[in-house]
């Protein structure tokens, strides 16, 4: 299966299995909006719950916050979100569509590569095991004359963005000879600057013309939030405030699942530092953040940073964490250094000191700030994607099992009684009271044992437990391992101990 094919059945999988559903689909769907199942949601809350106390629980000088979706408009000219939170848009005039011109470009770039690739497979089944791909890219004329066309396309590109100078897009979508893939057409409008945020109308300030933004970032919550928290917290710098909470963005190009949603969840978390400290804990929280991922045990060589080379305007280093998706390496998670740039702007609009007095120096100012912000979404994808696997196994059969991480699992247990009779409904209700205060379980009575159990694989469930007609006279019951499919008969006593073991989040808290 390709990357691409293996995208569009874990698509498939999530909605068979009560993961995640197009949202709105008895009216056809809304573009890049999704509904969690009774699936999603735990595996969300959880991976959420990790995250919360990773960062409140496990850092004294964290603490963490619920701000709300709606702010006063003027914080979002002080972030800086009304002048430059925009897309460069172009139209076709003929399909009435409408697109990201900097991805109609991307993707032009990416096929070229996509040639180049093909072309170097060619290559190499035509020489074999005396194929020597450096020499081959470096001399082969096809490839010399793509990668030229990259390369000179590829600057242009990168000079336009620089300069955000939209007419050189729209020239180079027309020299590309890029058309609408519906129309085939390239009748193309001008390029336009189109702001990524939603806004909703709202007498706030009294003022009837006042647009209400929905927040595209969670972050400026805890900026306007500062004051408050750090005198009522009587906190000390260095300090953070973390937040989780919906966010919103018009994204046009929607695409890949909950990859780029309009709604999404964020993870953020601002840490408050001493101006010319910052880089220092940039570095630490870059190593924090990366720990974090690792320990949940899906692969140190699926993660990698990405340090930016052009960075924002208030930024002074800022790096991605990404992850290795089915459609490539990709943002996941973003670390950024902002300076005191949203505190000192939201210092200057609001004519409120923002300021932190040291009380050993005896010094005032402004903090600098490191931020770490995940997309709960995003993250949940990284699960997902890396957790379904297909196992071919011994007479020809296979199974599809989602192997995420025991303590994200959504269901930790299944309890089974082998047969709907002889009294062993009864003893799995007594196994059922004994498990469900500590874990979500299941229970399943119908059907064959074999059927049960791919359900439960299906849905990434770590244990089941099997009740039979020998419970009855040794209290023990089957236990089966969901990633090695091995039994082992169990004590009911001990159960539960052996369940946590595996399931438990504080024993992710405690590998940190
Ligand atoms: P991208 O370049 O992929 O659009 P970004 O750099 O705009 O992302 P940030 O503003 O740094 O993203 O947001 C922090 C995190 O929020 C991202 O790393 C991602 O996990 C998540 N995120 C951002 N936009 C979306 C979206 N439209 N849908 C889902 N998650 C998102």
């Amino acid at each position: 299966m390709t990357q691409e094919e293996l995208f569009k059945v874990l698509v498939a999988h999530c909605k068979e299995y009560g993961f995640i559903f197009p949202s709105s689909e008895i009216y056809d769907g809304l573009a890049a909006v999704y509904d969690y199942g009774q699936m999603g949601v735990q595996l969300k809350n959880n991976i959420k719950n990790y995250w919360w106390e990773a960062m409140t629980r496990l850092n004294e000088n964290i603490v963490g916050i619920d701000s709300c979706v709606f702010m006063h408009p003027k914080t979002w000219v002080a972030s800086g979100h009304v002048a430059a939170f925009n897309d460069p848009l172009i139209d076709n005039k003929d399909s009435k569509k409408r697109y990201r011109a900097d991805v109609l470009i991307e993707d032009y770039l990416a096929k070229i590569e996509e040639k180049i690739d093909k072309e170097v497979a060619k290559g190499r089944k035509k020489f074999g095991d005396s194929f020597n791909e450096e020499q081959f890219r470096a001399t082969n004329p096809n490839i010399l004359r793509e990668r030229a066309k990259y390369d000179e396309v590829h600057a242009r590109y990168k000079a336009a963005e620089d300069a955000n100078d939209l007419e050189a897009y729209r020239q180079i979508i027309i020299d590309c000879g890029i058309v609408c893939p519906i129309s085939g057409t390239a009748n193309w409008t001008d390029v336009r600057q189109f702001n990524l945020m939603f806004s909703t109308q709202g007498s706030t300030t009294g003022n009837s013309d006042d647009k209400l933004y929905l927040r595209p970032e969670t972050a400026q919550g805890i900026f306007i939030n500062y004051l408050n928290v750090q005198k009522t917290g009587r906190m000390k710098i260095p300090f953070g405030i973390a937040q989780i909470g919906k966010a919103f963005r018009n994204e046009i190009v929607a695409r890949q699942f909950i990859f780029r949603m309009k709604e999404f969840e964020q993870m953020e978390m601002e840490f408050f530092v001493k101006p010319g400290t910052e880089m220092e804990w940039f570095r630490a929280w870059k190593e924090n953040r990366m720990k974090w991922h690792v320990n949940m045990g899906m692969g140190a060589e699926n993660y990698r940073f990405h340090d930016h080379e052009k960075l924002a305007h208030y930024a002074n280093a800022a790096t991605d964490i990404e992850f290795n998706f089915p459609f490539g390496f990709k943002e996941l998670e973003g670390i950024h250094s902002r300076t005191d740039f949203d505190l000192g702007n939201h210092q200057s609009l609001s004519g409120k000191k923002i300021q932190y007095f040291d009380p050993e120096t005896g010094e005032s100012y402004v903090p600098y700030c490191v931020e770490t912000s995940i997309g709960v979404d995003r993250m949940t994808l990284a699960v997902l994607s890396h957790a379904y696997t297909v196992e071919e196994l011994e007479g020809g059969d296979s199974r599809v099992v989602l192997k995420i991480p025991a303590p994200l699992a959504p269901v930790k247990v299944a309890v089974m009684p082998l047969v709907k009779k002889d009294g062993l409904p009864e003893i799995a209700q007594k196994v059922v009271d004994l498990l469900k205060y500590d874990f979500s379980y299941q229970y399943d009575e119908k059907d064959s044992i074999g059927k049960r159990y791919r359900r439960q694989d299906a849905i990434g469930t770590p244990f089941c437990v099997t009740i039979d007609h020998d419970t009855v006279s040794d209290g023990c019951v089957t236990v089966r391992d969901r990633d090695s499919m091995t039994q082992e008969r169990v004590r009911i006593e001990e159960l539960r101990d052996m369940i946590e073991k595996k399931v438990s989040l504080t024993n992710l808290l405690k590998n940190l």
